[in-house]
């Protein structure tokens, strides 16, 4: 039998992790040794114990075997948290692809231990009778100083250092003396900054209506008879999810279990933490990419001490580090940003899946859109599926929506961006002085510059995508942030014929000044939202009625009640700018759907208008009438036909290199080597190698191969082969391969 190494760290400090000590698992262990394992081996010369984690096991010696010293044993501490991460890590590695050490610079907090700030208390060590008995004595004998705190010790056992120095000036020998006579202590007792700032009341919980309450009281039933369920909660827009997750975390907690709430960090607003807040009061800590590094620390030692119950935050946070994990709720599941964009390009809802089922504790996903994924598991009956149909807040109800095809206004000869309905309803809406938001999706509308002469659109010379025409005469790379001066020549043929098309932000905002005089405006998109606090502000000022029109690129504005908005405005649903992209449909139609669900949120009844070009398509149709699950039917019908997720599990090799040629060959190795190897491997298919659509961005080409299997494990191996095949050769050096399954993006 061949024996086993495993790979250790000693420390798991992310500036430590590329420190990797082999050592060898002696036989009596081999069974009880896996990735995340706490064992005990002999450290340096001296060979030390010292405690450390296995990250990796495998059969091969890195140096000389005679020179590789043995696993002492299990540490008998049991599984940490840590343990628990760090075999997370591996599973996330071999799933996905990356180095594990890649997979646990995800994982593991980032310690970066600045210092903390602290305050030191002065705290009574005696038990009460003899601190009176104590203070009577010192008071008889005239030690002032010292009756003087033992009296203040008596109405509170803890008083700041400070307080005790300078307020009741007790001086520093006096305080050291006690200390020597054990009565009392000094102790600096760990002050974590609270970035919210949150204090004040708690409020109580609303009541339920009976759909929430179902949902609650079944999770709640369920969770107390032992049951660890994923749970897709499909509520419509302002259904009270919210509300309805809180009343699930209250059962968990219950059980003295903790709880990870992953919302969208777009919809992490100050109203949504606050919410948690007034329910759960100093429970809750949150994370997000706002935070100074000591902030993301502190929150994560908070959870680790079990000084909080509760994590609040994007993605990431799903690797907080608490030890009494009970449930992961996932909010707007469907969300792209829950796919990581670098590697590993792990997807957070089957990560949660996967850590839940690890740790014993539930998973509720919760969108009024699901993912088409979710939504077939959920009817395979892999997830529990709870429905809220009904608008939770009295009075509030679903919009009337209007599609507009834009084809005939312009057959009428309206070439403006506002069809004849939305522009009557803005001046409807205008002088009743209601609130109106107007939409653009951001790509492909965005203004772009191109010759009437030779029909060339400006390029980036170092993405292979068009310039945006922005204010003040500057072109902008929205991938790379390439800036030029508005050319007065065609750089391509020299005609002075060229001009801006298409509409972008900008370019709306002044159309609407100009159609709208009266009109306050607002603008949210990517300019106006770069500073920390821009895009709370801009909600705010919206949602106190500062202004009468907000023009936005992201849809989704959750976290924020706009009782007084009563019409959204869509100006152009249009999906062809997806074209690359197998979701593009789904996409359009959450858009629509989670917009359509702005209107109407207080008392007054709401309009949408959807302006687009494809009226008959079926994602407009179907989010007209706000119907999940005939547009799901449709989806899935054309999933089935082109064989797309989740009817067909896909992978996509992605092969970034700064020279085309080596690129090209790079990924012809792997197309090659893929076909020959896995030739008889049936219900495998495979397209490509080929150019992405987008060639190049930031000076790098982009290659691809998809491929195609109904089984994700069958994709993983043909991936660890690849991982393999690659190792020892040296144009993967140049050429960068990254996986993505499933993916999320159009490549
Ligand atoms: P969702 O997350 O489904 O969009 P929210 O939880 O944000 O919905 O609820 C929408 C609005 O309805 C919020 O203002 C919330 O306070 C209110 N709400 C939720 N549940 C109730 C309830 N049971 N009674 C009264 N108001 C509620
Ligand atoms: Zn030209
Ligand atoms: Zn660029």
């Amino acid at each position: 039998m061949s024996k086993i190494f495993a790979d250790i760290i000693i420390n798991i400090s992310h500036e430590a992790l590329d420190r990797v000590f082999q050592y060898e698992v002696p036989f009596y262990l081999s069974g009880h040794i896996m990735p995340g394992t706490k064992v005990i081996v002999p450290f340096g010369r001296g060979n030390k114990e010292m405690e450390g984690y296995v990250i990796k096991l495998g059969t091969e010696a890195n140096f000389d075997e005679s020179k590789i010293k043995s696993i002492i044993r299990v540490s008998e501490k049991g599984v940490s948290i840590e343990g628990k991460l760090i075999k997370l890590a591996w599973w996330i590695r071999q799933t996905y692809g990356s180095t594990m050490i890649q997979a646990l610079k995800t994982v593991l907090p980032a310690g970066e231990k600045i210092k903390q700030k602290e305050e030191r208390y002065v705290c009574l060590k005696l038990p009460k009778e003899e601190a009176q008995k104590a203070y009577e004595e010192a008071a008889k004998k005239n030690r002032k100083a010292q009756a003087r705190l033992l009296r203040e010790l008596l109405e509170q056992d803890k008083i700041p250092y400070e307080i005790a120095t300078h307020q009741l000036k007790i001086g520093r020998p006096t305080l050291s003396r006690l200390e020597e006579l054990g009565m009392i202590s000094i102790e600096a007792i760990m002050y974590y900054r609270n970035p919210l700032n949150l204090s004040g009341e708690l409020l109580p919980p609303k009541k339920l209506n009976e759909e929430q309450q179902y949902v609650a009281d079944t999770f709640a039933r369920e969770y107390e008879e032992g049951l660890r369920k994923t749970y897709l909660l499909h509520g419509v827009t302002g259904s009270g999810k919210t509300e309805t997750y809180m009343a699930c975390i209250d059962a968990v907690l219950k059980e003295g279990k903790q709880a990870i709430v992953l919302i969208p960090e777009i919809a992490l607003t100050y109203q949504t933490v606050k919410r948690f807040y007034q329910r759960f009061g100093d429970q809750v800590c949150i994370m997000h990419s706002k935070l100074s590094k000591g902030e993301r620390y502190d929150q994560m030692m908070r959870a680790k001490n079990g000084e909080a119950n509760i994590m609040i935050g994007p993605r990431s946070a799903l690797f907080t580090p608490f030890e009494n994990l009970g449930l992961i709720v996932i909010d707007e599941e469907h969300e792209n940003s829950y796919k990581s964009e670098s590697v590993p390009k792990y997807h957070a809802r089957e990560v949660a899946i996967y850590r839940a089922q690890m740790e014993g504790a539930a998973v509720i996903l919760g969108s009024a859109t699901p993912s088409v994924e979710s939504y077939t598991h959920a009817l395979q009956g892999d997830y529990t599926l709870f429905k809220l149909n009904q608008r939770a807040s009295a009075g509030s109800q679903m919009a009337d929506v209007h599609i507009v095809d834009l084809r005939e206004e312009l057959k009428n000869g309206n070439r403006s961006l506002f069809s004849h309905t939305l522009y009557d309803m803005i001046n409807d809406r205008l002088a009743k002085k209601e609130q109106i938001m107007l939409f653009l999706n951001r790509r492909g509308y965005a203004g772009f510059v191109s010759c009437r002469s030779c029909g060339e659109a400006i390029k980036c010379p170092h993405c292979d995508v068009t310039l945006t025409a922005h204010r003040g005469g500057k072109l902008v790379c929205h991938y790379c942030g390439h800036q030029i001066p508005m050319p007065k020549l065609c750089p391509q043929c020299g005609s002075p014929y060229i001009g801006t098309f298409g509409t972008g932000t900008q370019k709306v905002e002044s159309l609407v000044q100009k159609e709208f005089p009266q009109a306050r405006v607002l603008r949210m998109d990517m300019d106006t939202t770069r500073k920390k606090n821009s895009y709370e502000e801009i909600l705010s000022a919206f949602s106190n009625g500062e202004a009468d029109i907000l023009i936005g690129t992201q849809m989704i504005v959750k976290g924020h009640d706009f009782a007084n908005t009563t019409l959204v405005g869509i100006l152009a649903a249009d999906m062809s700018m997806y074209a690359s992209d197998f979701r593009s449909s789904e996409r359009t139609f959450q858009l629509l759907t989670q917009a359509a669900g702005r209107a109407g949120r207080g008392e007054k009844a709401g309009d949408v208008v959807i302006q687009t070009y494809n009226p008959e398509h079926y994602s407009i149709t179907t989010a007209a009438k706000q119907d999940y699950e005939l547009f799901y039917e449709e989806e899935i019908g054309y999933r089935k036909v082109l064989g797309y997720p989740p009817i067909t599990q896909m992978m996509v090799i992605f092969v970034g290199c700064e020279e085309y040629d080596v690129g090209k060959a790079a990924i012809g190795m792997l197309g090659r080597e893929l076909r020959n190897h896995f030739q008889e491997e049936e219900g495998l298919y495979v397209l490509g190698p080929t150019d992405a659509s987008i060639t190049k961005i930031k000076d790098v080409y982009r290659h691809v191969i998809y491929v195609k299997h109904a089984d994700m494990d069958t994709l993983v191996r043909v991936k660890n082969h690849l991982e393999k095949y690659m190792e020892d050769k040296k144009i993967y050096e140049k050429a960068n391969v990254t996986f993505d399954f499933n993916p999320m993006i159009g490549y």
